[in-house]
């Protein structure tokens, strides 16, 4: 079984013009030393329209590239939206689908993220498909089955010879952008139920190998207690990642663990 690479990303959501974008790359490409790349992969996912001139800052620097969307539709008259080979002809390598605020802002449901999760797979993108159950949800004790059907649903159809290409970031709503976050052991225990899901889809071996990542508060404070956490392979970040110095403190403890 191949070992997992530890995983942090950055989502700028709909945060900072192409100027501030390129200030905020550059910086992160200069304190991102190759010290943390070597054990870490460090993504960025600005917005669409910065995603040309991050790709610049970033080439030839081993940080990633991401989008925070995509249509589920290959071309033609959708107008607003942005194709998976787009994406990738402007040099993205990821692409986030089913975060908790497109599925709750632009009501984006189970099949729509699946269907997206389906495009951006077969345009070669890797993809961080998101899930993860509210508050209510979480009161009501219903959580467990809410992502199990969000993963099964999110799943449908991927071949098994495109999950290596395949991301999941445990997210609860209830922590994003909150400054609440799951302590280590809420978020393992639904790290392992979402393996376990995949496992019986896919079998050991897939699963096995499959990066669950984990996303709701994550900042310089926490990040080691969570990172070290059983099954958790690195961490989806909102806030902390518009501060170069926090999300390199953040990588770097990535990078330091085993
Ligand atoms: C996110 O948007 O994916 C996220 C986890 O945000 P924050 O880190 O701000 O909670």
């Amino acid at each position: 079984m191949k070992m997992r690479r530890k995983l942090i990303a950055g989502n700028w959501k709909m945060n900072l013009g192409i100027k501030e974008s390129e200030k905020l790359a550059s910086e992160i490409v200069k304190k991102t030393g190759s010290n943390i790349l070597k054990k870490t992969d460090v993504l960025i996912c600005p917005p669409f329209i910065s995603i040309p001139a991050v790709s610049k800052i970033l080439k030839n620097t081993g940080i990633l590239l991401g989008a925070q969307n995509l249509s589920s539709e290959n071309d033609g008259a959708y107008t607003g939206e942005i194709s998976a080979s787009m994406l990738h002809s402007a040099g993205c390598g990821y692409v986030i689908v089913g975060h908790s605020e497109r599925r709750k802002y632009f009501h984006e449901t189970n099949p729509v993220v699946n269907a997206k999760a389906v495009q951006s797979l077969k345009h070669g993108l890797k993809t961080i498909i998101c899930v993860g159950e509210t508050f209510q949800e979480r009161e009501d004790e219903i959580f467990e089955s809410i992502i199990i059907e969000q993963v099964r649903t999110a799943l449908n159809d991927i071949p098994a010879g495109k999950m290596k290409d395949v991301i999941i970031a445990y997210e609860p709503v209830w922590a994003i952008g909150t400054g609440l976050n799951a302590t280590p052991e809420q978020a393992s225990a639904i790290h392992l139920l979402i393996n376990n899901t995949a496992e019986e889809i896919f079998g050991k071996e897939i699963s096995g190998e499959l990066l669950i990542i984990y996303g709701g508060s994550v900042n310089a404070g926490n990040a080691y207690d969570i990172l070290s956490a059983e099954r958790i392979d690195g961490a989806l970040i909102g806030g902390a990642s518009l501060k170069a110095d926090d999300f390199v403190f953040i990588s770097d403890t990535a990078s330091k663990l085993k």
